[in-house]
């Protein structure tokens, strides 16, 4: 298949979150299992690569003609296409210090509209996938500037669902700017307003929630006002785990003072000693590491962490926290630091090289979210034989399986429901094993490193999922 997977922002290139890992890892699976694939992101600032002789084309949005360069770096059997205009050119990717940019309808919109255009010599019929609100639009343009052209009439659109908090919704104005025919307003209107993520969610092909959980809460209440949209299509719509990128690997990952396995934990050790080190904290082999990585947003459960950690700290345990956000958190983060010195780090920032180092020197991994889609922190603390304490929602409650020791089951504990004294006595299950059942521990570590959680089996859903969706396709233009 030639397959186009298009995403605003995509590892190596750029990354904020998750979505960023998806966009990278999952067009090498797929070249790896032999198909043809482009990936297609914006060139941010402080983005390096070909430059050399860009391919430049034209796109009409918002009442102009606007030039961007499409250059190529080939890798790893990919086409990474990066799309290059000034207004990607900025300190951040969604927003800076002042907020988020307020013309980000249009920048998204050039994407799309540019990566069709960048795709428009491959052999037809090709399989988009978009990623979220900011490509939403992209089945639209196809629909409504490409088919009447008589181009990509069999090419059929994949749009994943990676958060529906984030919907690009903007005043019914701006619909204009897109220069499409009026009668697709009915496609992006949602309650009055141009809703990107809507208009996707009812043009696309199919549909892929980043895990099945998730795929189901979306159409009950975690849908953000689209639930009754989502049930529309819930024949189309299935749910696919994110698998995990082939750098987040033990035993060869080049952050960490010591490699390791499921058959050799030493460099564990070697990576927790490092880590406290590192931190400034006291150098204790014995003592439990906690450990957390995140963005600090409402939605990833901090408070819950900030109702624990008094009773927590109390306790003969280390806690280290890295993540960036909201001020709130932030100042919580510095604070902790502040009160216990000795027992607590609070990393204010994005580092992704000390993500990797918590993640191997921690013992525990705490994601309280109060919804998560996929997430994969608590994959990697398992490929690292750090044991995930979670909220049993959305992907995490599809990953970790709660320890049952009297029948020898168990990756972590999933906790439900959303409330502190829950993750408090998960967090105690987990410290009372670490401390008193090590044979335990050490089972449940090496179930959690030993699960696969690799994107070829992902790859293998989406290319299903890319089949039906080209089927559909053939079947509505025969
Ligand atoms: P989301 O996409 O909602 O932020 P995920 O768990 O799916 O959550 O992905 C988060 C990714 O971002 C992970 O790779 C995680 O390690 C990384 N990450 C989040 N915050 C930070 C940070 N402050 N520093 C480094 N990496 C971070």
């Amino acid at each position: 298949m030639n397959v186009v997977i298009v995403a605003s922002e995509m590892r190596p290139f750029s990354k904020t979150g998750g979505l960023a890992d998806v966009a990278g890892a999952l067009p090498v699976a797929l070249a790896e299992r032999g198909h043809r694939v482009w990936a297609i992101s914006p060139r941010y600032r402080h983005v390096d690569g070909a430059r050399q002789q860009p391919e430049r084309v034209s796109v009409e949005l918002f009442g102009m003609d606007h030039e961007v360069g499409l250059s190529v770096v080939e890798a790893h059997g990919v086409q990474f296409v990066l799309v290059d205009h000034v207004s990607f050119q900025r300190e951040g990717i969604y927003g800076d210090v002042h907020g988020v940019f307020g013309d980000n309808l249009f920048r998204y919109a050039l994407l799309s509209r540019a990566a069709i255009e960048a795709v428009a010599a491959v052999e037809e019929p090709v399989v988009f996938h978009a990623n979220d609100w900011h490509t939403g639009l992209l089945p639209v343009f196809l629909e409504a500037i490409h088919r009447p052209r008589g181009e990509h009439l069999r090419s059929a659109v994949v749009l994943s669902l990676h958060n529906l908090k984030h919907q690009g919704i903007e005043a019914k104005e701006m619909f204009g700017g897109l220069h499409i025919d009026a009668r697709h307003w009915p496609t992006c209107d949602m309650d009055g307003l141009l809703n990107p993520l809507k208009a996707g969610i009812v043009s696309a092909d199919a549909l892929v929630a980043v895990s099945p959980s998730y795929s189901l809460q979306i159409q009950e209440d975690q849908g953000f006002g689209l639930e009754p949209v989502l049930r529309s299509r819930s024949e189309d719509l299935v749910g696919v785990l994110n698998g995990i990128d082939p750098s987040w690997d033990p035993a060869t990952d080049p952050h960490l003072a010591a490699r390791f396995s499921a058959d050799d934990l030493h460099g564990k050790s070697v990576c927790k000693a490092a880590l406290q080190r590192e931190l400034g904290l006291p150098e204790r082999p014995d003592v439990p590491l906690l450990g957390l990585i995140s963005r600090l947003d409402a939605q990833k459960g901090i408070d819950l962490v900030e109702d624990v950690v008094p009773w927590l700290l109390q306790d003969d345990v280390q806690l280290v926290m890295l993540g960036s956000g909201a001020r709130r958190f932030e100042h919580f983060f510095r604070e902790i630091e502040r009160r216990w010195p000795t027992k607590a780090r609070g990393w204010v920032g994005f580092n992704e090289s000390l993500a990797h180092r918590i993640e191997a020197g921690a013992d525990i991994f705490l994601m309280p979210s109060r919804f998560e889609p996929c997430g994969l922190n608590q994959m990697y603390s398992m490929r690292y034989g750090t044991v995930p304490v979670v909220h049993a929602t959305g992907g995490l409650a599809d990953t970790v399986v709660t320890v049952d020791p009297t029948h020898d089951r168990g990756t972590g504990w999933a906790f439900a429901p959303f409330t502190s004294a829950a993750f408090s006595r998960a967090i105690g299950y987990a410290l009372q094993t670490y401390r008193e059942y090590p044979k335990t521990w050490a089972e449940i570590r090496r179930r959690g490193m030993t699960t696969d959680f690799s994107w070829d089996h992902s790859a293998r859903l989406y290319e299903e999922v890319y089949q039906r969706a080209l089927s559909r396709r053939a079947q509505a233009t025969s």
